[in-house]
């Protein structure tokens, strides 16, 4: 990458980490939050994280961007926006009239199930996929299984923050991961 474009991509990232907004004790005590509705809500913010999330085709081509339930929608909406691209939606289980493939992966406490929609995701397409927030990895591992089930690959995981004490990392096995931020 050229110097101008290094420097525009530090600038975005300045941006993004002034606006993020981290809520102590929510969902419950000890668990830090990280909202992103005050990066989205600022124009130059949504810009600068779709500029961001974006970048990885440079060096890994994509044909589709899939969207992780519920804040990957937003994210991925406009990423495949600016990059002339379709959107597909991972969903929670029970969403979708039809489904393709579902995966089942373990929550702290229970297990939850994504789903991807019949008919929607080319064999053989190389999907950049989008979320907010890397914790654990198991929905965005999960999410990666569902694409290849169906038969495309995963050209790269793109997110807002990864928070690297969870190894999150760990769980995509070497599937290319873009994180704008760590925390
Ligand atoms: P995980 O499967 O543990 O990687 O969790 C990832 C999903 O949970 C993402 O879709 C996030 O939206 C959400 N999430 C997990 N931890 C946080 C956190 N500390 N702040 C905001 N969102 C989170």
């Amino acid at each position: 990458m050229s110097p101008a474009a290094d420097a525009a991509q530090d600038s975005d990232r300045e941006l993004v980490a002034e606006l993020l907004r981290e809520v102590p004790d929510f969902p419950k005590p000890g668990i830090r939050f990280w909202d992103l509705t005050t990066v989205l809500a600022d124009a130059r913010g949504l810009a600068a994280t779709t500029r961001l999330l974006s970048a990885p085709v440079t060096e890994r081509p994509v044909d589709v961007v899939i969207g992780i339930e519920a804040r990957g929608f937003l994210l991925g909406a406009a990423v495949a926006q600016a990059l002339g691209l379709g959107l597909v939606p991972v969903r929670k289980q029970g969403k979708l009239p039809v489904v393709a493939a579902s995966r089942s992966y373990d929550l702290e406490y229970g297990s939850a199930t994504l789903e991807l929609p019949v008919g929607v995701l080319a064999p053989g397409a190389r999907a950049l996929l989008v979320d907010d927030v890397l914790a654990t990895g198991g929905t965005a591992a999960a999410a990666c299984e569902l694409v290849e089930e169906c038969g495309a690959t995963v050209a790269s995981l793109a997110v807002v923050l990864e928070l690297p004490d969870l190894d999150g990392r760990e769980r995509l096995a070497g599937r290319p991961l873009h994180a704008v931020l760590q925390r």
